[in-house]
């Protein structure tokens, strides 16, 4: 070890002497505030969901701040103005792995999107926070290994500065001990000196540590940026679909805000199946269409966020001339396939043949 700290007197004209250890406060994994009202909206939310609640178990253990990203995730998403805690109140895995998350998800493509549906709206921002998190917890190893190439920097890290604390404590106290002592007490100010060469050695560590951590993100950002833009990306999806659904089947749609009418839509949406037909690229769609074989309904996309389920709400069309969507409650007998595609002949074929639709039927 390094002893630059010698003497009492090294200790005594050095930056040490004058410092004051940071008053004790508890660190928060919590980025963004957030108001009370904001946290029981959250919570009622959040009630029942078991699946959020097991990928958030399961991430945790790996990293110990993660379920405090899902709620400030949404807390992104929801909130018209969100702020953040200061630095200095930050965890090191909220420092160095929410915050930036929280930074690259704000600098995505799809943000302004996924903002425009989602903020000041519950159950839209609510379900694509909780998507963004699914793929983000799928991805956790990854990002993990960007920011030091192991999984154990963060853990290192906030060790290292729980013991550069304590070692700052311990030198103040020793040197107000010094001051108060009228004799000279050799012991005690060897004591000081070590000390001084503790905190020393504990700040390098930090610094070189916290740098390396720095460095990695710094060259991994790109990675990052891509998986966190995948994941807004998804997430934007989500919100239009709920706000889809909502739109097309409550009486209300303005109002996206938990009510059972919505709930239950959403209850719906989360078991519906979703069936996307795979189109060859050579393959243009013509009309994109189906009818209910439990109402009869005919019904048509004819814009890629165009979404119109049927009368009885058994089934769904979405995609209009870009892919073919479809969804359905009980199985794929629910509707009978009417788009119409053009052959690579260019000629148009009826889609009711399911095999010409790339076998995914
Ligand atoms: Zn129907």
């Amino acid at each position: 070890m390094l002893k630059p700290y010698r003497t009492i007197d090294a200790v005594l004209n050095s930056p040490l002497a004058s410092i004051t250890p940071p008053a004790a406060q508890d660190t928060t994994d919590r980025v963004l505030r957030s108001t009370k009202l904001e946290d029981s909206i959250y919570a009622d939310l959040r009630n029942d969901d078991g699946s959020l609640h097991q990928i958030e178990q399961d991430a945790g253990k790996k990293l110990a701040s993660f379920p405090a990203l899902a709620r400030d995730v949404f807390q992104s998403f929801y909130s018209l103005l969100p702020r953040r805690h200061g630095e200095e109140s930050l965890s090191v895995e909220a420092r160095k792995f929410n915050a930036p998350i929280l930074d690259h998800i704000v600098q995505s493509e799809d943000f302004p999107t996924l903002k425009s549906i989602c903020e000041g709206r519950e159950l839209p921002a609510y379900e694509a926070a909780s998507e963004f998190i699914s793929q983000t917890a799928g991805e956790l190893d990854d990002l993990l290994s960007d920011l030091g190439g192991g999984k154990n920097e963060l853990n290192t890290l906030e060790k290292l500065e729980k013991s550069e604390e304590q070692a700052q404590k311990d030198l103040t106290d020793l040197l107000e001990r010094i001051q108060r002592c009228k004799e000279h007490d050799a012991q005690l100010e060897q004591s000081v000196a070590d000390a001084a060469n503790r905190l020393d050695s504990k700040r390098r560590q930090v610094e070189a540590v916290g740098k390396m951590i720095d460095t990695s993100a710094a060259q991994h950002k790109e990675d990052m940026t891509a998986i966190v833009s995948q994941a807004v990306s998804a997430a934007a999806e989500k919100a239009e679909e709920v706000q889809n659904i909502i739109g097309a089947w409550s009486d209300e749609p303005g109002k996206l805000e938990k009510n059972e009418v919505n709930t239950g839509l959403l209850d719906l949406v989360r078991f519906w199946v979703y069936h996307m037909v795979e189109v060859k690229t050579v393959r243009k769609i013509i009309k994109n269409a189906i009818q209910c074989n439990l109402c009869g309904d005919i019904i048509e996309s004819t814009d890629r966020h165009d979404f119109v389920s049927c009368k009885c709400g058994c089934c769904s069309v979405d995609g209009g001339l870009d892919y073919l969507r479809r969804g359905f409650t009980h199985s794929r007998d629910d509707f009978t396939e009417l788009c119409i595609l053009e052959d690579t002949k260019g000629e148009f074929s009826k889609g009711a043949d399911r095999k010409n639709l790339a076998g995914t039927f």
